[in-house]
């Protein structure tokens, strides 16, 4: 079996005339946090949808766990076990907190969890099994004695605490999280940090990061791999991005503060 989780092979994907990835390919190991950095417009979210099945890439490969996912539904990619978190939350606005959670979990469920008509033994046993479940990733994300409140009435910061909790209900193998800490104060990020470097441990999994803060990418960060028009420019530990010329030039042309 290889030893990473995610490949990607020579990924292009145009918009009309722009190029918003460039024959890119790097690797995702198996367990650990790996983060994609870039100036704005470098081809992070683009990355993401074509990973997640968005978006069908113009030329390239996505391998995930050995096997070619490139141009996949997205229902089929989460299945295999890749879920996803959004930059703009994307909770189910008119259910509660826990139901949030039961519909991330559905994709492994054998049998319809909303079919309450009719149902067999078997049917109950994995019911009961969900929500206990439900139950226990919502408390592992802090939202304990929270799941019978309406999703969108939590405060922003649970609202995304909540969307890693639906994203980890899939039992991935490898979690996509597109800016987990936008908008959310330091030490909320701070908290979310450490929430994600637990989550990446005790579940032993993969996780892919697209994050514009640096303390936080320094923070978690197995790897890095940075993005600039398209293409790697750079990719190597916190202390090797930090001191790489082109990371530099990238981000500021040279001049003002370093970013990192
Ligand atoms: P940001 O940090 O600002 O979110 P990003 O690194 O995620 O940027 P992308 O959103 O992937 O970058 O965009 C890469 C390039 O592709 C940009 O030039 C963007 O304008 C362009 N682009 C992205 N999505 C589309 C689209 N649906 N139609 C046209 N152009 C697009």
């Amino acid at each position: 079996m290889t030893d990473r989780v995610l490949s990607i092979q020579g990924l292009t994907k145009h918009f009309g005339g722009i190029l918003a990835l460039n024959g890119l390919s790097f690797g995702v190991g198996r367990e650990g946090i790996y983060s994609i950095i870039g100036p704005n417009g470098a081809g992070k979210t683009t990355l993401f949808n074509c990973i997640s099945g968005v978006l069908r890439p113009d030329g390239g490969k996505i391998l995930f766990q050995g096997e070619d996912i490139t141009g996949l539904k997205g229902h089929e990619i989460v299945e295999l076990g890749i879920a996803r978190t959004f930059q703009n939350i994307r909770l189910f606005s008119n259910m509660t907190v826990l139901e949030n959670v039961l519909v991330g979990m559905h994709s492994r469920l054998r049998s319809n969890f909303w079919q309450t008509i009719s149902r067999s033994h078997y049917q109950r046993l994995e019911e009961k099994s969900a929500l206990k479940r439900a139950y226990q990733l919502l408390d592992y994300v802090g939202l304990k004695g929270l799941e019978d409140k309406l999703a969108t009435s939590l405060p922003y910061g649970l609202q995304r605490r909540l969307e890693l909790a639906r994203a980890l209900a899939s039992s991935p193998k490898l979690l996509l999280l597109d800016e987990p800490t936008a908008g959310m104060l330091p030490s909320e990020s701070k908290e979310i940090a450490e929430l994600l470097k637990r989550i990446q441990w005790e579940f032993g999994i993969s996780i892919l990061l697209i994050e514009h803060d640096m303390k936080v990418v320094m923070d978690v960060s197995s790897k890095i791999i940075v993005l600039d028009l398209g293409e790697k420019i750079a990719e190597g530990s916190p202390d090797e991005i930090r001191s790489d010329e082109r990371v530099i030039q990238a981000y500021l042309g040279g001049k003002g503060k370093h970013p990192l």
